[in-house]
């Protein structure tokens, strides 16, 4: 694996100003497996210099061209998708063949879909005697997550490459590994100085002083929704432009006459998934009365295939989770679970079987959990499954809908305009209608404390554009 003591700023790695460096962890071993500088806000500043010096002669780059730019650049990502794949798995711990499939497969598609779209998106419109030109809205500041290291990237620098704006990004601190792998392909495909940016660093140092600086217009981030308030308090206090994507606790409702095996078993999948570290993460299974026992039985059968095994292993399925505080805070809720009355049908609090190292949860599964409990109202970020009753649609709808939460959902009915109708009274920004699946080109992104603004597709393209209407 490749790495950089430097940061990618103005098209060339630099030195950090300061000596401050974090270690990358492999979460499956706890072994140190890089070392990368800690950004200061001097950094951050030549950084944001850098995006505003390029932005002109990006803006008025002809969007063909930035087009052309972003198709290179998602060649780059597709012909290293294998080295992606491994260096995610090494610094997150995710199965290495969800790796492959998600995690480096994700970005290269996200990137060819903003390809397109600045091709064919319409910049200029005419209203009546008046023409609207959707110019860029600036410099980005980009601020990610580790749970889908790339994924978060490519989902803010393309939209804000199609769109004519500079970024300037600071990925989480765990995976910053892959967006150097990112920034090299930037380099690669041959976009221009100063467009791109990374300033590897601390949340509280080198994303506060990127989410604080003047010369930053928009402000784009994904992770907790406790830090999201911050940063919402900061872009608001300066006037600049703020997208959040935040946390989530979504619903799978399962009405009566669904097809419940089927319905449980992607639900168990979907939270295994990146070892339930995916905001959109179905982590409640909501099931009626007459089919409850049933859909516990088989949750049950369908969690015991998720053996936490080395993610580096082809046949691995469950990974560890990223790193040792959310271990901690994963194992603490599943304790919590069983202290507030919830009954533990599988898996539990103490370390997995046959694991000598690594930060592994067991899969766990959960059965007579109130709507009230902690762990039916927190995001957990892990392998755990939440089951609750409910009596009729009212009260499903009252259940699913009772979170600060408004991220993702799911329904599963007997017919399509039964799950339909019940996904319109949702409070939440996607729903997967009868194990619909995930479309990069719809728009993602949370109701409520969920967050605010839409990634992906042109809904996520219109996130780094303003409106300026000349009048004739
Ligand atoms: P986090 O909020 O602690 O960190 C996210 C990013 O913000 C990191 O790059 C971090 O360095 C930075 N950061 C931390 N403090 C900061 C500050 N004061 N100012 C500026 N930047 C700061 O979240 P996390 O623990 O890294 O990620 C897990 C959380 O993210 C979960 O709650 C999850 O739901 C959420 N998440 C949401 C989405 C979504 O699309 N809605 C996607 C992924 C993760």
């Amino acid at each position: 694996m490749k790495q950089h003591d430097a940061m990618y700023i103005d098209g060339s790695w630099r030195p950090a100003e300061g000596s401050g460096t974090i270690d990358v962890v492999n979460p499956a071993d706890g072994k140190v497996i890089g070392t990368v500088p800690a950004g200061s806000a001097q950094d951050v500043d030549t950084a944001v210099r850098a995006a505003r010096a390029a932005l002109p002669a990006w803006a008025a780059t002809p969007p063909q061209e930035r087009a052309a730019h972003l198709a290179a650049l998602r060649d780059q990502l597709a012909a290293r998708a294998e080295e992606i794949a491994e260096t995610v798995t090494a610094e997150l711990g995710s199965p290495i063949s969800f790796s492959r499939a998600v995690h480096a497969g994700a970005p290269i598609a996200v990137t060819g879909s903003y390809a397109e779209l600045a091709a064919s998106y319409p910049f200029e419109e005419k209203i009546g005697n008046s023409t609207v030109l959707h110019e860029p809205v600036g410099v980005v500041g980009a601020i990610t997550p580790w749970n889908y290291p790339l994924h978060q990237i490519t989902n803010k620098v393309a939209p804000a490459l199609a769109a004519g704006c500079t970024v300037v990004l600071k990925p989480a601190e765990d995976t910053p590994l892959t967006a150097q792998l990112f920034a090299e392909c930037v380099a690669a495909a041959g976009i221009p100085a100063g467009v791109f940016n990374l300033v590897t660093g601390l949340g509280a140092v080198a994303g506060q002083a990127l989410a604080e600086h003047e010369g930053v217009d928009l402000v784009s981030f994904t992770g907790s929704t406790a830090v999201g308030k911050k940063i919402g308090a900061v872009a608001g206090g300066a006037v600049k432009r703020v997208a959040l994507e935040l946390g989530g606790k979504s619903a799978n409702v399962i009405l009566p006459g669904a097809d419940l095996a089927k319905a449980v078993n992607t639900n168990v999948a979907d939270v295994m998934r990146n070892t339930g570290q995916s905001c959109n993460a179905l982590t409640r299974m909501l099931v009626h009365a007459d089919h409850y026992d049933e859909a516990v039985a088989l949750a049950e059968a369908a969690v015991a295939k998720y053996l936490p095994a080395d993610p580096a292993s082809d046949d691995s399925r469950l990974g560890p989770v990223v790193n040792a505080r959310q271990l901690d805070r994963v194992r603490g809720y599943i304790a919590q679970g069983i202290e507030e009355g919830a009954r533990l049908v599988t898996g539990g609090a103490d370390a997995p079987e046959g694991v000598e190292q690594g930060y592994y949860v067991r899969p766990t599964v959960f059965a007579d959990v109130r709507p009230e409990m902690t762990i039916a109202q927190e995001e957990i970020f892990g392998p755990v499954i939440s089951i609750l009753k409910y009596q009729d649609e009212d009260e499903a709808l009252e259940i699913a809908n009772g979170t600060v939460y408004g991220l993702a959902g799911a329904v599963w009915a007997a017919d399509q305009d039964t799950a339909v109708a019940f996904a319109r009274r949702l409070e939440t920004g996607q729903v997967d209608i009868n194990g619909g699946r995930f479309n990069i080109l719809a728009p993602f992104g949370g109701y409520k404390q969920s967050g605010v603004g839409r990634e992906l597709g042109a809904h996520g393209l219109t996130e780094y554009l303003q409106t300026k209407s000349l009048q004739f």
